[in-house]
């Protein structure tokens, strides 16, 4: 542990090897996975379609360059941006450089437009990664502070306010770009009204700004659609998604559509590692999974079935003030803060994470089945009861 910069506070536990949507720790001990390594197993543990397929891949080559055609990454290319209805994309190795990728991208289209100084609006609350310009894109203040100066050409906005927006608009000029999560995540699962991102687009189309959402964490089948967006009736010109992309092999990937597909050039951009043979072939054998198990309707049902279940069970409890989300990005708002949640959950066998102090947050695997998902939410219920 020492020789670990303590960037984590850490659970003490280790484990070990896991199976679906649970995980073993160094004892032996099983614990019921309510949280994927944040949204990244969306597939559980060890699935056999992934384990084959990085297997295979890593008995034929692991890595070439971009220097030269990957065929993985084009057939995953090709994979997700038909998932996307997008034109094209970018791979990297993270949300926070697909991220990157996207507001790179901004500000070149910017440029092309003749804006000297363009910026992007962001929202209060969002989280879009820990590199220099994401974190100057997060709106909290404890993931910035230390490491000014920031990257400039950010706009703040609060959230579901089409008003300020609007007023945005009208006096800011350098505006390019509007970034934001569909559901924020770290912030404590709070999704953008569907009403509020459809008049968000329509600001972008009549001000040429490019529509650019996070779906690091929303995408890969989490809220019920492989991405979010696909279940609110629009469609961005920019996405970026990762964490369950590669359901445990790092990768992330910038998709872009229209005008904003056509922004990058050779040179722009680039990755060492970024779409490297072995990761495209797990992200391959990740969409593919989802797409012939059906697991976006999975998510969707079983999302429905533990959201019933906490709100009947948690019907009477005072302390709960909000059960929200969507899909399999569920979470529950407590009265107050409730951070060691997390430790009294491990002790009883279920991995849980608290998100924006007071609210707990479930990203359970995608192929959670029924009786995986009751259990999961009478746990959670019941922690809840006891937490007075
Ligand atoms: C996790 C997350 C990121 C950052 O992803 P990393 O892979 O940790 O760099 C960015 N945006 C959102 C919405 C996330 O949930």
């Amino acid at each position: 542990m020492s020789a670990l910069m303590q960037t984590y506070a850490r659970l003490p536990v280790t484990f070990s090897h896991g199976e679906g949507v649970y995980l073993y720790d160094t004892e032996g001990r099983r614990y019921m996975d309510a949280i994927s390594g944040i949204a990244v197993n969306g597939l559980g543990h060890a699935h056999p379609a992934v384990t084959a397929a990085i297997r295979a891949q890593a008995d034929k080559l692991v890595h070439s360059s971009n220097l030269y055609r990957i065929e993985a990454q084009e057939q995953l290319g090709t994979a997700l941006t038909q998932a996307a209805g997008m034109d094209n994309c970018f791979f990297g190795n993270s949300g926070a450089e697909a991220n990157e990728a996207a507001i790179k991208l901004a500000r070149l289209y910017g440029h092309h437009r003749g804006v000297k100084k363009p910026a992007i609006v962001v929202l209060e609350g969002a989280f879009h990664g820990r590199t220099l310009a994401t974190l100057s894109a997060t709106g909290n203040r404890k993931i910035q502070a230390g490491f000014e100066p920031l990257v400039s050409g950010f706009v703040r906005a609060p959230r579901n306010d089409i008003e300020a927006l609007r007023q945005i608009a009208a006096n800011n000029p350098d505006v390019v770009a509007f970034l934001a999560e569909p559901i924020q995540g770290e912030s404590g699962v709070q999704p953008l009204e569907r009403e509020y991102l459809q008049a968000v687009r329509e600001i972008c189309s009549q001000h040429e700004w490019l529509l650019m959402l996070d779906e690091v964490q929303t995408g890969n089948g989490r809220t019920g659609t492989y991405f979010a967006y696909q279940g609110l009736d629009l469609v961005p010109d920019v996405v970026t998604t990762a964490k369950g992309l590669g359901n445990g092999v790092p990768i992330g990937a910038c998709l872009a559509r229209g005008a904003a597909a056509q922004v990058f050039g050779a040179g722009h951009h680039g990755s060492t590692f970024g779409g490297n043979p072995l990761a495209c072939a797990a992200g391959l054998a990740v969409i593919n999974t989802i797409t012939q198990d059906r697991l976006c309707d999975n998510a969707t049902a079983m999302g429905q079935l533990i959201a019933d279940t906490l709100r009947s069970e948690c019907a009477g409890i005072s302390h709960v003030s909000d059960i929200r989300g969507r899909g399999l990005m569920l979470g529950v708002e407590l009265g107050r803060d409730c951070g060691e949640l997390a430790q009294r959950a491990l002790e009883a066998g279920l991995l849980i994470n608290v998100a924006g102090g007071n609210t707990v947050r479930l990203l359970p695997p995608l192929v959670i089945n029924e009786s995986e998902a009751r259990d999961l939410a009478g746990g959670v219920a019941e922690l809840i009861r006891n937490f007075d």
